[in-house]
């Protein structure tokens, strides 16, 4: 339960003045959350500050500084023509004048009435050596100047949402943060300069320095180590959970395993076969599996889920392939079938799809054991699905997925061994702090016969040849993926270029052009992709949302468009798409002048090298942590506060304090252990709260 000090910051954000049901929209958007709560805007920190705590005469005015000025209004001048509105000010050192343009004289007077004296706080400048104040940011009387903060916090808006408003209302809940008691060791705080929670997260929405809202800053830091912890201990407690219950050990005969191998046109990877070697040693063993397993895309990952699967079918238990959307699944379950069916394997899917009576049966006859592997999104965790007899479960794609999903799937079934999944490498060196303390296989081979990807970069004003291009490679047969830009945080931008380019496409090439994004119904989605897969369509428009697993192996051209607003991580992923099959790829990486050097940089390794092991630490070195591990975009770990590049070493210090804090007490019941509960329910890792109370 949750302690009931925090209630107040988990009530909705409608229950503060002045948010009312048209605003929810937007601060969902901005919060990145359905139903925000105070907490949610009360980690919504200002990411820079304005200083307005200059008050010089007009005499000492410097041209590009922010001022807040006290001035007698003198004279309005309304705009004519061109010439915009000017109100002539002064006080007993000079004269300033105020610009506006685009304002209405009856607004203009009340704002500025006449012979009143105001105070305008904004950037001064400089116009045919007169000081001038174009459009000033804050107007206030005597009053209003009490309110006026010294230096004002400035936040990430989205559209719908004014700078005022998301002041008001963060100072408005901030009003309501109440003093917890400190959950972190005492001298390491002292040590670090830390202030407690509260002041810390009061001093960063309400600055009294532009330095203190840095990411940098002593403030930030406290809180990013607040969220740190509050990770790694949820981890460490999923850890030893899993750990403590004893695991149990499945020992197949290799029957259904060689059966499949039989039935494939291949053989396996020198790592596949390491990996499974690793995969077989664990789930033998009977302490509880927890092994990530990595590889680039197109390595082979799933036929080592399969294997697994197979292990655990042949010992005569259950296992469970999840993975992040419904496209994937039904790709999972498209290709895993024929496998499975040759080893008699009997596999179903469940997904948000899967409804009524169908699903009924489906669900009576896992809990029956009639079904052997069960592939499905996130549905596959819901109350009502049991499994007889729950072994394995494979988690794909991880980075999708947190601490809250893994608690939920491995209590489906007693002792659950877990594999996950990444496509996204991973240096070995972040693996511990981001997945917890895993076992790692690494799949880095590709498999034979594959061709090497021909990589090239090309100016956007060679666009004509590219279409070209790409027209008679269609023309011949060819499949292509044509991905649009990253345009900004906002999918709807992001879409219209999609649509816009797409509309550009189909008047060149007809009904060979489809187009898939992220907005579209899942069985829409679906159908552009089965036409793209069964080559009905020939060049496949889309946004980022082919980035995750989606297997065309007919695919052989990538064009994407602004590769250099991509991380490197994500156009390798991207990449990964074509060269699936036997035939020669290429991939196109349109790029708009001027290029930055770190772009042109991240762009030439991606022309050397294939190998995603490589590529992201070469991410590391360039761009840092957040960036190997993907952006809010591609929904990575969900770090609010803390950058991991600035404060790696914070982790490493977290990990060690969550395993030293679990050492010691590991059902929190110390006075610091208590304290500790409500850092995991502010930082929503409450769902490893239960573990302590079960256990
Ligand atoms: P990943 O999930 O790692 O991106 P997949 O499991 O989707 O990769 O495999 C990509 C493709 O490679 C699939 O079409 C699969 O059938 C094929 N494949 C897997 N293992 C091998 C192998 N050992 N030899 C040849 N092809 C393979
Ligand atoms: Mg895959």
């Amino acid at each position: 339960m949750r302690p009931t000090i925090l209630d107040p910051l988990f009530a909705s954000i409608t229950t503060l003045k002045g948010i009312g049901p048209k605003l929810v929209q937007p601060f969902a958007k901005l919060l990145d959350r359905g139903e925000p709560r105070l907490i949610d805007l009360l980690f919504h920190l200002p990411h820079s500050a304005i200083d307005r705590r200059a008050r010089p005469k007009i005499q000492e005015l410097q041209a590009d500084q922010i001022a807040t000025l006290k001035v007698q209004i003198d004279r309005h001048q309304p705009g004519r023509g061109r010439a915009p509105y000017r109100i002539y000010t002064s006080d007993e050192t000079g004269t300033l004048e105020i610009v506006y343009f685009n304002l209405a004289e009856d607004r203009a007077k009340k704002m500025f009435p006449q012979g009143e004296t105001r105070y305008v706080s904004g950037k001064v400048g400089m116009y045919d050596g007169r000081f001038q104040m174009v459009h000033p940011d804050r107007i206030v009387d005597e009053k209003g100047l009490a309110d006026l903060p010294p230096v004002e916090p400035v936040y990430p808006l989205t559209e719908g949402l004014g700078a005022g408003v998301v002041r008001r209302s963060v100072g408005l809940a901030l009003s309501k943060l109440p003093e917890l008691s400190e959950w972190q060791d005492a001298a390491f705080v002292k040590s670090r300069g830390f202030l407690p929670f509260s002041p810390a997260l009061r001093r960063l929405q309400t600055p009294q320095e532009p330095a203190d809202v840095l990411p940098e800053s002593p403030f930030r830091a406290r809180l990013a180590y607040d969220e740190l912890l509050a990770h790694q201990l949820a981890l460490a407690l999923v850890r030893s959970e899993m750990k403590r219950e004893a695991g149990r050990a499945s020992k197949g005969d290799g029957s259904k395993r060689a059966k499949i191998e039989r039935a494939l046109p291949f053989s396996l990877t020198n790592s596949q076969r390491r990996a499974m070697e690793e995969i077989s040693a664990d789930l033998a063993s009977d302490t509880r599996m927890l092994r990530l397993l990595q590889g680039d895309v197109g390595s082979g990952k799933t036929l080592v889920a399969l294997l697994a699967a197979a292990n655990v079918v042949e010992a005569g238990h259950q296992a469970a392939l999840m993975a992040p959307t419904e496209i994937l699944c039904r790709q999972h379950f498209a290709r895993i079938k024929p496998l499975a069916e040759a080893a008699d394997i009997r596999v179903a899917i469940l997904t948000g799809r899967e409804r009524g009576a169908p699903r009924e049966e489906l669900l009576e006859k896992l809990a029956a054991g009639e079904i052997d592997l069960l592939i499905g999104t996130h549905a596959l965790f819901q109350e009502g699905v049991a499994f007889r007899d729950l072994a394995l479960a494979v988690v794909d794609e991880q980075h999708r997925f947190g601490v809250h999903q893994r608690l939920a799937l491995a209590s489906k079934g007693e002792a659950v061994d877990l594999l996950v999944m990444t496509a996204t490498p991973i240096p070995r060196t972040l693996v511990l702090s981001y997945f917890g303390d895993m076992d790692v296989s690494e799949l880095r081979e590709k498999p034979a016969g594959r061709q090497p990807i021909d990589t090239r970069t090309v100016s956007l004003e060679r666009m004509e040849e590219v279409v070209e291009a790409v027209g008679r490679a269609i023309k011949d047969g060819a499949r292509a993926y044509w991905v649009c830009p990253l345009v900004d945080e906002s999918e709807r931008i992001d879409l219209a270029a999609a649509e816009e380019r797409c509309k550009f496409l189909k008047q060149r090439f007809g009904k060979d052009v489809g187009l898939v994004h992220g907005q579209m119904r899942p069985s829409e989605r679906d159908e552009a992709m089965e036409n793209f897969a069964s080559g009905k369509t020939k060049l496949l428009v889309s946004t980022t949302v082919i980035e995750v697993g989606v297997d065309v192996p007919e695919a052989t051209i990538m064009v994407i468009e602004q590769a250099e607003r991509f991380g490197l991580a994500q156009l390798h992923q991207l990449r990964g798409r074509v060269g699936r099959g036997s035939g020669k790829s290429t991939c196109l990486l349109l790029y708009k002048n001027p290029l930055g050097d770190t772009a042109k940089r991240r762009l030439a390794k991606l022309r050397e090298t294939e190998d995603g092991f490589l590529i992201a630490e070469e991410d590391l070195a360039l761009r840092g942590e957040g960036e190997v591990l993907g952006t809010r975009q591609s929904g990575l770990p969900g770090f609010k506060i803390a950058a991991p590049e600035l404060h790696r070493e914070l982790l490493e210090a977290a990990r060690k304090d969550a395993a030293l804090i679990l050492q010691r007490d590991p059902h929190l019941a110390s006075e610091r252990g208590r304290a500790l509960l409500l850092l995991l329910f502010l930082f929503d890792r409450d769902e490893a709260v239960r573990l302590i109370e079960a256990g």
